[in-house]
């Protein structure tokens, strides 16, 4: 790998280290090519602290090791983006991430989406929503109207209107959601079982 250690005069490049499953930032630290051959050798994310002025495998103490999965570099071949594996809290602070993150597995727009639901559900009769006025209703007509959704995506696909398809396929996500949070879970649960087929 060809990095750039002479870029700064300290031949340090800045590491960010990402959870490989989350995919969230977990810390940043900086390595030298000490640092770097020895993180190699050994498998945890070692760097060179600049508070020690030496050579720091992260977890050395704590036992909260960076198991390294991949190393990449940017396009100018002067910082690293580090895939690992946390043994525990990356943060000496005890919280999973160095910005105070919980580290769970998002979604993207679709977690967004689901905090929204549930604050909606939370505040039900303040609010003069959607959500709130179905969930009042009921978990069987939660149900019923995956069901309705469902088969108008069956309708939709028999068709050539491809615009119609996708707004009948984001209402069964949208009601669907909607059922999953009304039984208690959510798409990490789901997620969960599909991975476990695939072993
Ligand atoms: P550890 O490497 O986890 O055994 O922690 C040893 C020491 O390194 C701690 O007492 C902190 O001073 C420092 N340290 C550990 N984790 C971090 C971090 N994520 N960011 C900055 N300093 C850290
Ligand atoms: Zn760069
Ligand atoms: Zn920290
Ligand atoms: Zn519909």
């Amino acid at each position: 790998m060809n990095i750039d250690f002479n870029k700064n005069s300290d031949g340090l490049v800045p590491a960010i280290i990402q959870d490989a499953m989350t995919k969230n930032v977990l810390m940043l630290g900086y390595m030298n090519e000490a640092a770097y051959l020895k993180t190699m050798e050994i498998g945890k994310v070692t760097f060179f602290s600049r508070s020690k002025n030496r050579l720091w495998t992260k977890g050395e103490e704590s036992g909260n090791f960076l198991q390294l999965e991949t190393i990449e570099l940017d396009c100018d071949n002067d910082t690293l983006l580090i895939q690992a594996r946390p043994n525990g809290p990356t943060c000496h602070k005890g919280t999973n991430t160095c910005w105070n993150g919980t580290n769970e597995q998002s979604y993207g727009f679709l977690s967004t989406l689901e905090s929204t639901i549930s604050e909606r559900v939370e505040n039900a009769n303040a609010s003069n929503s959607y959500i709130a006025s179905l969930f009042k209703k009921g978990i069987n007509k939660i149900a019923q109207k995956v069901g309705e959704e469902a088969v108008e995506v069956v309708i939709e696909a028999k068709d050539t209107n491809d615009i119609l398809f996708l707004e009948e396929s984001a209402d069964l996500l949208f009601h669907y959601l909607l059922l999953l949070r009304a039984k208690g879970y959510g798409l990490n649960h789901v997620v969960s079982v599909l991975k476990e087929r695939e072993k």
